[in-house]
């Protein structure tokens, strides 16, 4: 489905998803609200322990946006909304956990200044880039069942945070044929391990039934709804985490997923959103 409006945002002339302005994907009017600094969403159901950052208000244009990318299959769109999802990232991590540059190594630091025109010494390690912080999973890493579990790298490091996205309802991935989140959810953390960061995806929820849309439900209504419908697919002990998802509303889904994750053994950080509704209901 996606390849079929890809072929359609080349055929078709593209308007901007939240004011309809031709000729752009999205106006630089409706991208303002996504290039906001990240703040902590106010919610009604709070995830025990856990602080939500999210960047827009989920109103307006930016709903039409979201709903856009998510339902319309416009996927152009994923990459502003990793924009914002990647700032409301970084904004939740720890701060042990964002190292501000990488440390060059003793013999490094330790060379006196060069004279103008003066050779360096044979001996100076070259400078490179940090590309090591992430690494492929190991075929002979001998974790047993554990190694089928989907992770795109593996940190060399203790400070591995694992990001895992809330999973769309199956019904809809089946609709669209990929799953909307999980696309700007994996241009996010690619964004900040090429900064450096120590970050990998993981797919680790799962959904054990469908639900009803939360959007005509109250907030006890949406807490029953959710309860129970979240799985790990794998145990996830000491596995330190933050929870994504596109959108938070009372944050019943969100403190469904943190209380799933806890089950599996994981330390949930944070949670963080591309936007957050006002609603109080
Ligand atoms: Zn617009």
């Amino acid at each position: 489905m996606s390849f079929l409006h890809d072929l359609l945002d080349l055929i078709v002339p593209e308007t901007c998803a939240g004011c309809g302005r031709g000729g752009t994907a999205l106006c630089g009017t409706c991208a303002v609200p996504l290039t906001l600094d990240p703040r902590p969403a106010p919610l009604p159901v709070r995830p025990p322990g856990v602080r939500c950052w999210t960047v827009a208000d989920y109103a307006g244009n930016v709903r039409k946006v979201i709903n856009a990318h998510k339902e319309q299959g416009r996927t152009t769109l994923t990459r502003p909304l990793a924009a914002a999802l990647t700032r409301a990232l970084k904004a939740s991590l720890p701060p042990p956990a964002v190292p501000a540059q990488p440390t060059p190594p003793p013999s490094d630091r330790e060379l006196p200044p060069l004279r103008p025109g003066q050779i360096p010494p044979r001996d100076t390690p070259p400078t490179t880039p940090t590309e090591g912080l992430i690494r492929k999973p190991s075929k002979t890493s001998g974790q047993g069942t554990r190694s089928r579990r989907v992770v795109t790298g593996e940190l060399t490091g203790s400070n591995l945070i694992h990001v895992i996205p809330v999973p769309s309802a199956r019904r809809a991935v089946r609709r669209r044929g990929d799953d909307p989140l999980l696309n700007v959810a994996r241009t996010a953390v690619r964004t900040l391990t090429n900064e450096g960061l120590p970050l990998v995806l993981t797919t680790a929820l799962r959904q054990t039934r469908p639900v009803a849309d939360q959007a005509a439900l109250s907030r006890t209504e949406r807490v029953a709804n959710v309860k129970g419908a979240l799985t790990a697919a794998h145990p996830l002990d000491g596995a330190r985490v933050i929870v994504v998802d596109d959108i938070v509303t009372t944050g019943a889904t969100l403190t469904e997923a943190v209380c799933t994750l806890h089950r599996a053994g994981a330390h949930v950080l944070a949670a963080a959103t591309i936007a957050a509704t006002t609603r109080t209901t």
